[in-house]
């Protein structure tokens, strides 16, 4: 799915963010004009800025905006993007979706092993967080889910909890989920902060992939983030932040699988959900793949295994990024379709399988790189 384009800019001197419109006649505040017909010529609207795959001479009223644009065909009404000085123009919200998510950094303070948006180490904080202030008061009220991730989003500081609070009161009803760490929160200030915007509706998705401090520090590539993570997970716990807990699937975190589950029940079982999760072969992973394949099929019992275990201990379990036809029937009713819908493939196999529309596929990453054992399902078999 395209979230970028590029065409020619003209008298964009600072980013633009609006909505998108194809409505000549549209009177609301912040409107990008989305133009690819002669129409332009009975345009009553008022717009910040055009788009077109017109070239800019052959267009008649001369806006601030982006000319000769690739392509247009993947906005909707309603999308919100931004036009950039160079021309590039980013889809920061698509009207059509429930996997928004705003990448608020690429920094990181961590750096693992199979991360599929790998670091980069450039101060692009202060350009994003302003894109965002624009973006989110132009979101849709009734926006139903709304990520935060990175990089680690509490690299922000400050502006991480003016965000928060900037979403908590734009956009109240609205579900946030923060991918993070949780290391930030080993310093106790940090979790009292987060909890003074109490904001209900956040869940923090953090990550941990061993009950042995090596272990998850050696995945995660960074020494002390153990104790680090679970210092946080207890801060925010004392002020009663919802978390959910992520575990990648992988040869590093298999082997200790049901272990990590014990673990989690007898000292995390404050955390409102855990979430099992496939690999998805992105970012680092190509590069790490020696250290971290292993077939799912390799490792349903110990899947099921941690997942009955806490299932059975009242914990509420998800099983994400994983195919039904690797599972054992008795995992179905924990597996989700979590794959954001833009990255979200099923591979020629599955057009035979009469659990398709139930089942989670792929990301688009895995199309060459999944298990050797995936078999189209048959009605009379289930
Ligand atoms: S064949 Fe494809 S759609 Fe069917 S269960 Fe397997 S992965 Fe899912």
């Amino acid at each position: 799915m395209l979230l970028k384009t590029r065409g020619k800019s003209y008298q964009v001197d600072a980013p633009i963010v609006g909505k998108v419109t194809k409505d000549i006649y549209a009177r609301e505040d912040n409107l990008i004009l989305l133009a690819e017909s002669d129409a332009l010529h009975d345009m009553t609207g008022t717009f910040l800025a055009l788009l077109t795959k017109k070239d800019f001479k052959d267009v008649a009223v001369k806006l601030p905006g982006a000319y000769s644009v690739h392509t247009l065909d993947h906005l909707y009404e309603g999308d919100i993007v931004v036009i950039n000085s160079d021309g590039v123009v980013n889809t920061l919200y698509r009207v059509n979706s429930h996997h928004n998510s705003l990448l608020v950094t690429e920094r990181c303070n961590s750096n693992c092993l199979m991360c599929s948006q790998p670091p980069r180490d450039r101060n692009d904080i202060p350009y994003l967080f302003a894109l965002y202030k624009q973006l989110i008061p132009l979101i849709p009220k009734d926006c139903l889910e709304l990520g935060i991730t990175g990089g680690e989003p509490t690299l922000m500081g400050n502006l991480f909890y003016e965000l928060l609070e900037l979403i908590k009161f734009e956009l109240p009803d609205t579900d946030v989920h923060c991918l993070t760490n949780g290391r930030t929160f080993a310093w106790y200030n940090t979790a009292k902060r987060l909890a003074e915007i109490d904001l209900k509706r956040l869940v923090l998705g953090i990550p941990v992939y061993a009950d042995y401090y090596a272990i998850h520090d050696y995945i995660v590539q960074a020494k002390h983030a153990f104790n680090q993570t679970i210092l946080g997970l207890y801060n925010l716990a004392s002020f009663h932040q919802r978390i959910e807990l992520r575990i990648v699937l992988h040869k590093q975190s298999i082997p200790r699988l049901t272990k990590l589950a014990h673990y989690i029940y007898k000292n995390l079982p404050f955390v409102e959900h855990v979430a099992f999760m496939g690999l998805e072969n992105q970012g680092y992973t190509p590069y790490n793949i020696q250290k971290l394949w292993i077939d799912p099929i390799e490792y349903m019992d110990e899947l099921s295994e941690a997942v009955d275990y806490l299932s059975s201990r009242d914990m509420n379990v998800s099983i994400y990024n994983s195919q039904l036809c690797l599972m054992p029937k008795g995992l179905w009713q924990y597996a989700r379709k979590s794959i954001s819908d833009w990255k979200n493939i099923y591979i020629e196999e599955c057009n035979n399988c009469a659990l398709i529309d139930d089942c989670g596929g792929f990301f688009a990453s895995c199309k060459d790189m999944h298990s050797q054992h995936i078999k189209a399902l048959k009605l009379e078999s289930l």
